[in-house]
């Protein structure tokens, strides 16, 4: 399971970046374009967190909006799939935001 990796080299880094101090919260930011499904997510961070300094901690998500630019007339436009059409006629887009997956925060006790 793809969600599974992800959240235990989140709780990986976690645990290591809090240098024996218990992890409190953790806020993540996945791309609306990242095929990562957040529920997924929560329920294997909580497992991978057992037994760890992660153990107990809050998990945030944020979701970030897919965004792209359209390489033909410059607009820069929301998207929901990573292929889409700018306004113009164009597919010739390159995405922008939306297909990250990273820890934006964390708190220690
Ligand atoms: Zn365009």
């Amino acid at each position: 399971m793809h969600e599974l990796s992800i959240a235990n080299s989140v709780v990986e880094i976690c645990a290591e970046q809090a240098h024996g101090a218990r992890v409190r919260r953790v806020t993540l930011e996945i791309g609306q374009l990242s095929a990562v499904m957040p529920e997924a997510i929560r329920f294997c961070f909580d497992v991978c967190a057992k037994d760890t300094a992660v153990e107990g901690a809050t998990l945030e998500i944020v979701v970030i909006p897919g965004e792209a630019r359209c390489l033909t007339c410059g607009a820069t436009l929301a998207v929901d799939v990573p292929f889409g059409q700018c306004a113009c006629g164009s597919g010739n887009l390159e995405l922008v935001s939306g297909q990250q997956l990273k820890i934006r925060q964390m708190e220690v006790v």
